[in-house]
C-alpha cells in the first residue's frame, strides 16, 4: 500500500489511524481540511477513529513534513497534503472555501521587493480574503 510506504519514509510506524487519515487527506475531493472535516469523513466512511486521535495524528503528520498547516481565519487550522509544491490560497470569507493559485508576477514581484530592501526571499505566504462578486 502506497500510504504505509509514504509513512516509513517520514519515519513514522505504520498503524492503523495514521494510514486511515493519509488515505482520507490522499482521497478526499477537499485538499484543505480541518481536523474535524477528517474525523466527519472517516466516521461517514464508517472507520472508528477518535477526534482527539485525528488531532494528534495530524501534528505528526505535521511534524514529519507529510501535511502542512493552515491557520487561515486565525484559529481554525486547516491540513493538505504537502505534495502540491509552492502556491498561494484564496479563501472566500463567507463559504470557508479555499481556492489554491500561482501567479508568475507575484511570485516574481516578490522576489523583487525582497530585493530592493536587500534582502532573499526564503518563503512567503500569501492569503487573499475574497468574496463571489454578485
Ligand atoms: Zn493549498
Amino acid at each position: 500500500m502506497v500510504e504505509n510506504s509514504e509513512l516509513r519514509k517520514a519515519g513514522l510506524k505504520v498503524t492503523l489511524p495514521r494510514v486511515k487519515i493519509l488515505q482520507m487527506l490522499d482521497g478526499a475531493e477537499q485538499r484543505h481540511m480541518s481536523a474535524e472535516d477528517v474525523y466527519k469523513a472517516l466516521m461517514e466512511a464508517g472507520e472508528d477513529v477518535g477526534l482527539a486521535t485525528v488531532y494528534r495524528v495530524l501534528t505528526q503528520f505535521e511534524a514529519a513534513g507529510l501535511v502542512v498547516r493552515h491557520n487561515f481565519d486565525g484559529g481554525h487550522a486547516v491540513f493538505e497534503l504537502a505534495d502540491g509544491g509552492h502556491h498561494d490560497h484564496m479563501v472566500d470569507v463567507d463559504s470557508g472555501e479555499v481556492i489554491e493559485f500561482v501567479d508568475k508576477d507575484i511570485e516574481e514581484l516578490q522576489h523583487a521587493i525582497a530585493e530592493k530592501h536587500g534582502y532573499e526571499l526564503v518563503d512567503h505566504n500569501l492569503v487573499l480574503h475574497v468574496r463571489k462578486k454578485k
